[in-house]
């Protein structure tokens, strides 16, 4: 699974599958998971950067069951899948995915709270939990206000803000594995690190996630969330189209100041431009393509790299074909 972040194989250049294989696959997909399907459909309407080419097939189960029926169909027909959530951490590359992207959002969504445990499935977003928590008064959760990821992609990804990350709440992930099977994984098995963990290697599709609040009153979790609400609308971009911090930061630094420093601050490549809000951010002006941002990506790293002898390493993932 997430195997299109390489690629495969392809149908005229421009599908995983042979061109008749592919429509009947279609077909037979649409009858096993009515209005649930898309083909060719344009990536950039589904990542918060509005950059990306076609997926040769969209998928967006509206069940669990329908989400474990077409993992399985993938695998038996030998269909790469990609699955991905809100998409506010991808650049998705012109050429689009070839082959299948799953995409778990508001059909899979539900958050149920007993006592100080959070049941929160895949698609629920990260800004629907921080406040439902914060209904129930349960605090630690407020960093994830205004991240707009899916629960799911914040655990594979170890979203965090102000110190504060998905490791720290999460308890326990239920996953689908690659066998189609479904498994329950504790917080030790998930290897978090900063703005990692294993699921992003081991081809997990998490479902999910068991969360642990701390009981506070309402008004003080609310007053913390509009501090960081307004913490965000003040130092990020947030008229235009991003994916968030381009680079992590390495250690002892922000990539932001570095980049500032390096003089990449404001350096612009088609529509493609280094934030002057925050530097860290790469914003789309209008009609930007992910080769233009890819480019700038490439001139920020080695002007950083020139100026300070750092390697800046990548938040944002880039995926599909040029
Ligand atoms: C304006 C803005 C501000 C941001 N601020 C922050 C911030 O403060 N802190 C921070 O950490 N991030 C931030 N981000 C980045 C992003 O929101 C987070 O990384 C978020 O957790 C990604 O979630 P997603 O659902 O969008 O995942 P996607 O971007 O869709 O996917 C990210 C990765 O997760 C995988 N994935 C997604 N869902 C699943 C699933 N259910 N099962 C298995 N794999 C899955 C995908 O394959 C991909 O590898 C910001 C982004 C934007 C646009």
């Amino acid at each position: 699974m997430n195997a299109s972040k390489s690629t495969s194989a392809s149908r005229d250049g421009s599908s995983c599958l042979p061109n008749r294989e592919f429509k009947a696959v279609y077909k037979e997909l649409k009858q096993l998971l009515p209005d649930q399907v898309r083909i060719q459909e344009p990536m950039s309407q589904h990542t918060t950067f509005r950059i990306g080419g076609p997926a040769d097939i969209l998928v967006e189960p509206r069940t669990i069951a329908a989400l474990r029926e077409t993992i399985s169909y993938a695998k038996v027909k030998n269909i790469p899948v990609f699955v991905m959530g809100a998409g506010s951490n991808l650049l998705i590359r012109d050429g689009g995915i070839r082959g299948m992207v799953v995409k778990i959002g508001r059909h899979l969504a539900r958050i149920k709270i007993d006592g100080v445990v959070v049941m929160a499935e895949a698609g629920a977003t990260l800004s629907h939990l921080a406040l439902t928590c914060c209904q129930a008064s349960l605090a630690g959760f407020e960093f994830a206000v205004g991240i707009p990821g899916t629960v799911g992609g914040a655990v594979v990804m170890n979203a965090g803000a102000e110190g504060r990350a998905m490791s720290d709440v999460v308890q326990e992930v239920l996953v689908l594995n690659q066998k189609g099977c479904f498994d329950r994984l504790k917080k030790e098995d998930l290897g978090f690190g900063y703005r990692s963990s294993n699921l992003l290697d081991h081809n997990q599709i998490v479902v999910e996630v068991v969360c642990q609040g701390t009981p506070d009153q309402k008004e003080r979790i609310q007053e913390r969330q509009k501090k960081h609400l307004h913490h965000r609308q003040n130092t990020q971009p947030l008229m235009y189209p991003n994916a968030g911090s381009v680079f992590k930061n390495p250690p002892g630094f922000t990539a932001g100041y570095l980049i500032e420093q390096a003089g990449a601050k404001g350096r612009q490549i088609g529509a493609a431009k280094v934030s002057l809000k925050h530097a860290n951010f790469i914003i789309n002006l209008g009609m930007a393509r992910a080769k233009e941002v890819q480019d700038l990506i490439s001139q920020v790293q080695e002007m950083v790299k020139q100026r300070f002898g750092i390697q800046l390493a990548l938040e944002i993932q880039i995926v599909g074909e040029d």
